[in-house]
């Protein structure tokens, strides 16, 4: 059984998933190339266990513990050292990531299994750079992670069903629900969630509705607890356009992005980031 975790990149999704496997009580090492991030994801994953103390969700020993299974450090060599399962959550580059595959393979022992938290990208191609691909699968993490209860498993074309038994059993010991799906663009997740932000768009453009009437209708009507603009101002409609180009590309023309969200992007209006997108902040 895996005791041992890697995660690679300490940013947005790599601090919370450093936690997730401390309080799933796996000794966790955090690595980034930037000091200041290692800083910071410490700080944040601190200020999550901290919350969960005062909500009572957490035993104040318990804390210490979970603390205690954390190492952070800017040492490639360090981090991967003894390992047996590493979660690379670099920036979106397919070129950063599989220079990463490469280091894993100097460094890392080579039974380790590799997981990478892609929100899009091949982890098949990713995988091919490798030795043995059948040691690499997708493990798609949701922001905030300690928050977000999903995994979607991702099994490239090369994983072994080995692999996948072992990223399934860690993120149940992660207390994270699975689901595996076979790699496909934007999974299922983004693929869904960009089917229908593009959907809004398109009944935005028609005049169907306004944008708050269209979002209180799939908030109030079907249940979702953002409505779609609210929700792409908070991802960004410069990074939903790119998801949506990307399925258009690969998909088919099901998935031509919308021209109101593509005016929008060519406007500047690229949501909260910047202080205005669907709506103003
Ligand atoms: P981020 O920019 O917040 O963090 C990336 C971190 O990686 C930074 O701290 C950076 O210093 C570090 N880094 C840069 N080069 C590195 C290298 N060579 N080795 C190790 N670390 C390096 O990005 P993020 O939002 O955490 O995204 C990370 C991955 O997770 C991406 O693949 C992204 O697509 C995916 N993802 C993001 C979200 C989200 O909502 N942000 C959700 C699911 C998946």
């Amino acid at each position: 059984m895996i005791t041992r975790i890697t995660v690679l990149g300490a940013g947005t999704m790599g601090h919370g998933i450093a936690h997730a496997a401390m309080a799933g009580g796996f000794d966790t090492r955090l690595y980034d190339v930037s000091a200041p991030a290692l800083d910071k994801a410490r700080a944040a994953i601190e200020a999550i266990v901290a919350r969960g103390v005062e909500l009572g969700k957490v035993p104040a020993s318990d804390a210490r513990a979970i603390a205690g299974r954390l190492l952070t450090t800017s040492s490639l060599q360090d981090a991967l050292a003894d390992t047996e399962l590493v979660i690379e959550a670099a920036p979106e580059r397919i070129d950063l990531k599989i220079a990463l595959l490469a280091d894993i393979e100097t460094h890392a022992p080579a039974a380790a299994v590799i997981a990478t938290n892609t929100s899009a990208l091949s982890i098949t191609e990713m995988a091919g750079s490798m030795k043995n691909p059948r040691r690499v699968a997708g493990m798609h993490f949701f922001n905030p992670v300690h928050k977000m209860t999903l995994v979607e498993i991702v099994q490239a074309l090369e994983s072994a069903p080995a692999t996948i038994q072992t990223i399934a059993d860690v993120a149940r010991r992660m207390r994270k629900e699975t689901v595996l799906v076979r790699e496909s663009p934007g999974f299922i997740t983004s693929r869904v969630n960009a089917t229908i932000g593009n959907e809004a768009f398109s009944m935005l453009q028609e005049g169907v509705a306004s944008a708050r009437d269209i979002d209180r209708a799939l908030k109030l009507g079907l249940n979702h607890p953002m409505g779609p603009f609210e929700l792409v101002d908070l991802v960004g409609l410069d990074t939903r356009l790119a998801v949506l180009e990307y399925l258009h590309r690969s998909l088919g023309e099901k998935y031509r992005p919308c021209p109101l969200l593509v005016q929008h992007v060519k406007a500047g209006r690229l949501g909260r980031k910047v202080g205005r997108g669907v709506y103003e902040y």
